[in-house]
């Protein structure tokens, strides 16, 4: 390696300033890269308009909490989900029964802007370009470095960055995946999510919200899922008053314009869908989903995985690596996880052997994320009553207590820990 080069720190551009992209500038930095983040979205969001609700486990959290030096902040912004609960719902009769209850949960429940603010404002000032939309790459012909050209989109200008290292957490339509595997598609699941989040403030003792605390006591530490027939729909409270709700509902693919996950949903599409909460849900939650404002559609896609997880010196991460059926809670917590390990093996392996280290990133994620992507599509078709590979389908009415017990989040490959080093 050039002497220049040994001497300053070793600098890393990472595409991308959601979870996956500032999750990584904290991993790298703590292990002592220089880290230039290149975000198109023209600000950090702020409020918490933007997204819904996620659930993050033990081993994230404890990552994160390190990441922010302070985990109090973390739990401020969350709520416990001790309990892990799958009901069934029997729609004619408004009845309800629970298939499988697991009560050492652990996870806590986020807002994801919450989350996304509390990394973001843990970070040095200047580390994410805002408004930076990134167009192109070029690995150097000795491989040592990237050249990454970005537009920023107040003015045209293009702006090049080199780095030595190009990090991909641009999220489940990567351009720089697509880069490298060409012929890589995404795979619809069968369903799409509609979502939303009731915010409840001033209206603690509305009918609403007595109603929902009545019919569903947990709220505040627990994970519902009520599974009806071929739809299930999983809902917990967020802090500052709010509650999430996402329901999946089986439907051929929507065409969108280039797989766009997310679809604004038409008023027509809203009151179809409310009328289908009525006659599916137990009327408070029903209630609840009438009265969310602007819910949003979430069409849900996954990927199989990938072959691998680096080319020289360009590496994905997040949903850029492993797009994700949602329904095993797997995303963030694979992104939180990706960062984690990224940067522990940059710091051990150091620039020199940066091939060995990205390798040792590889053989670490790799297995995880297969077993975890490939879980969480079947926890999808189990609660949607979809085909299995064996041709059957859950049924909620008939399914045995064994049968249930495969709903559980705890039965996710790696559910206690997973590995971060060797
Ligand atoms: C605005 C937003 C809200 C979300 N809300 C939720 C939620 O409520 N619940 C939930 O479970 N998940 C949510 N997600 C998804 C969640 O963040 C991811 O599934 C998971 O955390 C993995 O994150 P990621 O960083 O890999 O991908 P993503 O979160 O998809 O982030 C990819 C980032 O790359 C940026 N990007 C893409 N292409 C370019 C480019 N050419 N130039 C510059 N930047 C680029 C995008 O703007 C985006 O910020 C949300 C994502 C976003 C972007």
């Amino acid at each position: 390696m050039e002497p220049e080069k040994m001497r300053r720190a070793p600098k890393a551009v990472v595409v991308g300033g959601s979870i996956a992209g500032l999750s990584c500038a904290h991993a790298l930095i703590s292990a002592g890269w220089q880290v230039t983040v290149i975000e198109k979205s023209g600000a950090a969001p702020s409020g918490s308009p933007t997204g819904a609700g996620l659930g993050l486990d033990p081993q994230s959290l404890e990552i994160v909490g390190r990441w922010i030096s302070n985990p109090d902040l973390l739990r401020d912004i969350t709520l416990p989900l001790t309990i892990d609960l799958n009901q069934a719902i029997d729609s004619a009769k408004k009845m309800s029964w629970t298939l499988a209850r697991d009560e050492s949960c652990n996870f806590r429940a986020a807002h994801w802007a919450d989350l996304h603010s509390v990394i973001y404002k843990a970070l040095p000032p200047g580390i994410v370009l805002w408004g930076h939309q990134f167009l192109s790459f070029q690995i150097s012909n000795d491989k040592s470095s990237v050249l990454t050209k970005s537009r920023i989109l107040q003015t045209d200008e293009i702006v090049e960055i080199v780095g030595d290292l190009l990090v991909a957490a641009d999220g489940c339509l990567s351009t720089i995946r697509q880069h490298f595997l060409p012929n890589f598609n995404l795979r619809y699941s069968g369903y799409i999510g509609w979502r939303g989040v009731l915010d409840f403030s001033g209206e603690e003792n509305s009918d609403t919200m007595v109603g929902i605390r009545r019919a569903y006591p947990e709220l505040g530490h627990c994970l519902y899922f009520d599974l009806a027939d071929r739809t299930h729909c999983g809902f917990y409270e967020l802090r500052n008053r709010r509650l999430n709700w996402i329901w999946f509902v089986n439907v051929p693919e929507p065409e969108t314009k280039e797989k766009s996950m997310t679809l604004k949903a038409s008023n027509d599409m809203v009151q179809k869908m409310f009328e289908e909460a009525e006659r599916i849900w137990v009327p408070e939650l029903a209630k609840v989903i009438k009265e969310t404002k602007q819910p949003f559609i979430n069409v849900i896609y996954d990927a199989d995985p990938l072959p691998q997880l680096f080319w020289d010196n360009v590496v994905l991460v997040g949903d850029a690596a492993h797009p994700v059926a949602p329904n095993g809670a797997r995303s963030t917590n694979m992104s939180i996880l990706d960062a984690e390990t990224l940067g522990l093996c940059l710091k051990k392996w150091g620039l020199e052997n940066l091939a060995t280290a990205l390798q040792e990133f590889q053989t670490i994620r790799h297995p995880v994320i297969t077993k975890q992507v490939l879980h969480s599509r079947l926890v999808g078709r189990l609660k949607q009553g979809l085909p299995l590979q064996d041709n059957t389908a859950f049924d909620p009415k008939t399914a045995s207590p064994d049968e249930c017990k495969r709903l559980q989040h705890r039965n996710m490959p790696y559910f206690e820990h997973a590995p971060t080093s060797i």
